[in-house]
């Protein structure tokens, strides 16, 4: 166990304090943020203390079935509602991210709350905008940390069997089915606790990775047989797909989650990028293998950021105009880091 007595002994008091929690996770939820999140509703839920969990946008279909998650409030669908929460509350819990940039609409709204807010993280470098922390870079989700908060503020005990799902999805999701991010034993220690309370192991597996729609496989189909460029120069690879081609596929949020990872398996291939083209925007993600760094990239050049093997950010444009950015910038980025770039 990492959390700190210190760190549990003011949760708990600001706990105490509290009538209406809100609890907070980033823009585009992955399993980690919604799994973190949904835990610690329930924690409260339990107890019987008011408690809202807010996303500022919807969550990918194929987390719709966790336990509760039909309770999450987005800002997308349901703004007033949103602002009133935020506006009445009187301690928030901010759940995997550390800037202001990762709630996007709500930012303003968040900051100015002027009540204690609780940061619970695996990111590097967070920015100042909590009255308390826990930030542990070494874990391999958020999930992994609200273990230990729940095992230390009352015992594994409290931890149900819904709140032991939730934290699973969270793991499993946040390192690509135990991939990566997971060499610590601690985080399999964890993993032996949660399949202590009986959860179904194979029917999380199944609903989070065999339950896609055809288009999404398809989808997958093109994006590495028609839109995937190797440089093999640059030991990198890139995948980007329009706003005209997600719509052909009939995109849904969550389609193009751990596409990216795909050109990690060719041979000799240490960074690997998405371009995702939006309305106005193209998302991207990088992810790297050994220590090449993914989050540089996206932190200095794409508004950015993450960790050092998985980072995402934004691109002001069109996916064209994305790459022909990143294909400009490689050659330097690759020099800069080509020592890293070992297996
Ligand atoms: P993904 O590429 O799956 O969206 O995100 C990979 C990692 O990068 C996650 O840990 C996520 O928190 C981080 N990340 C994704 N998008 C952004 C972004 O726009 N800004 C920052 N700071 N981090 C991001
Ligand atoms: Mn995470």
């Amino acid at each position: 166990m990492y959390i700190t007595d210190t760190f549990i002994s003011t949760s708990k008091k600001y706990i105490n304090q509290a009538k209406n929690i809100l609890i907070l996770a980033h823009k585009n939820p992955d399993g980690d943020a919604i799994g973190s999140g949904l835990a610690l509703y329930h924690f409260f839920k339990d107890r019987n203390v008011n408690v809202t969990f807010v996303l500022p946008n919807e969550m990918p279909d194929f987390l719709s079935w966790m336990p509760d998650a039909d309770k999450i409030v987005t800002y997308t669908s349901a703004k007033e509602k949103t602002l009133t929460t935020i506006k009445e509350c009187d301690l928030i819990f901010m759940l995997d991210f550390n800037q202001y940039s990762r709630i996007d609409s709500i930012q303003e709204e968040v900051k100015n709350a002027d009540v204690p807010k609780i940061m619970i993280d695996h990111h590097p470098n967070p920015f100042k905008m909590f009255t308390i922390h826990y930030t542990r870079t070494s874990s391999s989700s958020t999930a992994e940390l609200m273990f230990e908060f729940f095992a230390k503020i009352e015992d594994e005990d409290c931890i149900t069997k819904e709140m032991a799902v939730c934290l699973f999805v969270g793991i499993m999701t946040d390192t690509g089915c135990f991939n990566y991010n997971s060499s610590n034993p601690f985080t399999f220690r964890v993993i032996a606790d949660l399949l202590a309370k009986e959860i179904d192991k194979s029917q999380i597996i199944n609903k989070v990775y065999n339950n896609y729609s055809e288009s999404r496989l398809r989808l997958l189909g093109l994006s590495i047989n028609q839109k995937m460029k190797f440089l093999p120069e640059y030991h990198t690879a890139y995948i980007y797909l329009t706003k005209q081609e997600l719509e052909q596929y009939n995109f849904e949020q969550g389609d193009t989650e751990g596409f990216v990872n795909y050109p990690l398996s060719i041979g000799g291939c240490v960074f690997s990028v998405i371009f995702l083209e939006k309305d106005g925007y193209t998302k991207c993600s990088f992810r790297s293998i050994g220590q090449f760094p993914a989050n540089e990239m996206a932190r200095l050049h794409f508004n950015g950021g993450g960790h050092l093997n998985a980072a995402g950010g934004e691109f002001r444009g069109a996916a064209i105009n994305a790459i022909k950015k990143f294909e400009k910038l490689l050659p330097q980025y690759y020099e800069d880091n080509k020592h890293l770039a070992t297996m």
